[in-house]
C-alpha cells in the first residue's frame, strides 16, 4: 500500500467512526458474512423474511456508482461494506445461542423487546438496509398503476405523499429512517423510527406496520456527498426510487 491510498484508507476509516462508532468499531472483527459481489441474486423481502442465521451481507442490485450524482459511489461503497456489512457480522455474534437463532429475520423482528439491544440495533440494521438497497434503482421511475392510485387513494396526490414523507425524513431527530407503510387494512402510512428500528418491531414502536419504502437519514447515508444539507438529499431521493419494488411489496 503506497502512502497515498493508506491515507485515503485512513481517512475513510476515520469517516466510518465520526459517522458511525457502532459498525466502524466492527470493521476489525471476525467476519463471519459472506460477500459474494458478482452474485445477482439479492434477497427479496419474502427471501429476507424467510433467512435465517448466520445471515450474510446481500449484494447491491446495482453498481456502486450506478445512483450517482444523487447517491455517490464513495458513500455506498462505505455505507454498504462497511456500516450494513457490521450490522450483520453484528447481528450473527448477538444472536448466537440465543432463542433467536432458529427464528428468522421478521420472526426476530417482531419478537424483539427492550432488553434486546444487540438484536434490535443490528438486526434492524440489517433488515433496514437490506430494504433499502432494494428501494433504490438507476432508472428514473413515477409510481406505477395500483400504487398510485393507493397514494392517491391515501393522500390525496402523489405530491401530497411526497410532501408528507419529506417532512417526516426532516423531522427525525438525529439517526433514524423515513418509512411508507402497508397497515393490516391495507392502507398506506408515513411514519419514522430512531436507530434502526423499524415498524415491523411491534414491541418497540408505536405504529407498526410493513415497511414498502425506507428512507435513512443517518448522516453516513448522505454526509460525505450532502454535508449537512439533509433536504436535499431527500429531495434527490425521489429521483432514485425503485417503484417497481415498492408496488411489488404493495401487492404482497
Ligand atoms: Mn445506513
Amino acid at each position: 500500500m503506497d502512502k497515498r491510498t493508506f491515507l485515503k484508507t485512513a481517512s475513510l476509516a476515520t469517516i466510518g467512526i465520526i459517522l458511525n462508532p457502532l459498525s466502524a468499531c466492527d470493521s476489525s472483527n471476525k467476519d463471519t458474512s459472506k460477500v459474494n459481489a458478482d452474485s445477482t441474486a439479492v434477497a427479496t423481502e419474502n427471501g429476507l423474511f424467510t433467512l435465517k442465521s448466520p445471515f450474510e451481507l446481500p449484494a447491491l442490485p446495482y453498481e456502486f456508482a450506478a445512483l450517482a450524482p444523487n447517491i455517490d459511489k464513495q458513500t455506498m461503497e462505505i455505507h454498504h461494506g462497511k456500516h450494513h456489512h457490521g450490522y450483520v457480522n453484528k447481528l450473527n455474534a448477538a444472536i448466537e445461542g440465543t432463542k433467536f437463532s432458529t427464528q428468522n429475520l421478521r420472526e426476530i423482528l417482531e419478537s424483539i423487546g427492550d432488553n434486546d439491544t444487540a438484536v434490535r440495533n443490528n438486526g434492524g440494521g440489517h433488515y433496514n438496509h437490506s430494504l433499502f438497497w432494494e428501494s433504490l434503482s438507476p432508472k428514473n421511475q413515477v409510481p406505477t398503476e395500483n400504487l398510485k392510485s393507493a397514494l392517491e387513494k391515501d393522500f390525496g396526490s402523489y405530491e401530497a405523499f411526497k410532501k408528507a414523507f419529506t417532512e417526516e425524513a426532516k423531522g427525525v431527530f438525529g439517526s433514524g429512517w423515513a418509512w411508507l407503510c402497508k397497515a393490516g387494512d391495507g392502507k398506506l402510512f408515513i411514519t419514522s423510527t430512531p436507530n434502526q428500528d423499524n415498524p415491523l418491531m411491534k414491541n418497540l414502536v408505536d405504529e407498526t406496520g410493513t415497511p414498502i419504502l425506507g428512507l435513512d437519514v443517518w448522516e453516513h447515508a448522505y454526509y460525505l456527498n450532502y454535508q449537512n444539507k439533509r433536504g436535499d438529499y431527500i429531495e434527490n431521493f425521489y429521483k432514485v426510487i425503485n417503484w417497481e419494488k415498492v408496488e411489488e411489496r404493495f401487492k404482497a
